[in-house]
């Protein structure tokens, strides 16, 4: 059984009369590291929101067509579900930081998963130190760079362990040598916790030498899907 079903997925906003989703047709299995390519507003971002049950439930809207994400249907799971199985960074990181310590802004997911407290001090230390981290773990998210802000939001989804991991442009914020190091660090542990990474990626370059699969989008459709070199001179 696959990570991720769709068959004949389309979606559309409530207010919108054209479908941002068309006729999606995907299939992953953990482990992969999928690129997903595209121009400005073909439904990267929109097809992500489905992986973390965001559409239907906060976006609402219309969602047709069979799902399944690690067995669940969004449609029919109360978000907070979704929580400790689909890690999800979003293209802002200010969106996602809410504690006054990089520290807090780590533990706080785990705290809610119920982890306990020695755990917790375990993975956040591990995770800091991954990241580079560790010289600010008492600084406010909020006084960092962006390109710090982006580490810390892509620590605090890691720190978790998610089995489904989405990354909206994790290192639109990054000088390039960060940004190779970053996805370095994203390619290693979906393998290391098999995971099913989607990878949203403007910079082609760096990200197609850690993709392993490449699904590009156009028109809310999926129009190329497969090994990343060949999907890429083909689209
Ligand atoms: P990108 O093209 O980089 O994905 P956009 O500038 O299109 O980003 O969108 C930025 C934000 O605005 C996103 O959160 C997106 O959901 C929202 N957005 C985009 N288009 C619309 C729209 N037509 N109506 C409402 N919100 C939108
Ligand atoms: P991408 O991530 O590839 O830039 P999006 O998924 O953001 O594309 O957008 C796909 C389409 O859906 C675009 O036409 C965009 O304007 C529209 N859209 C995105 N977010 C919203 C929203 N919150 N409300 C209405 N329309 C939206």
């Amino acid at each position: 059984k696959s990570a991720v079903y769709m068959e004949g997925v389309s979606y559309k906003y409530p207010d919108s009369d054209t479908p941002a989703l068309r006729d999606i047709n995907f299939e992953a299995d953990f482990g992969e590291l999928v690129l997903l390519v595209g121009p400005s507003g073909c439904g990267k971002s929109t097809f992500a929101r489905i992986f973390n049950g965001l559409i239907p439930n906060f976006y609402g809207g219309e969602l047709t067509g069979r799902i399944s994400i690690a067995g669940l249907d969004p449609r029919k799971t109360p978000t907070p579900k979704f929580a400790g199985l689909v890690g999800f960074m979003f293209q802002n990181p200010e969106n996602q930081l809410f504690f006054n310590s990089v520290e807090r802004e780590l533990a706080f997911g785990l705290e809610n998963l119920g982890i306990p407290p020695e755990e917790i001090r375990r993975r956040v230390d591990e995770t800091l130190k991954e990241y580079g981290l560790e010289e600010l773990r008492h600084r406010s998210p909020f006084e960092l760079s962006g390109g710090q802000q982006q580490k810390v939001a892509l620590a605090s989804v890691m720190v978790m362990k998610p089995r489904i991991l989405i990354l909206d442009e994790p290192t639109a914020n990054l000088d390039p040598l960060s940004a190779m190091r970053t996805l370095g660090i994203v390619a290693k542990k979906t393998r290391e916790y098999n995971m099913l990474t989607i990878l949203i990626e403007h910079r082609l370059e760096i990200a197609l030498q850690f993709a392993t699969r490449v699904v590009v989008m156009l028109d809310g459709r999926i129009v190329a899907d497969g090994d990343p070199l060949d999907t890429v001179s083909k689209a």
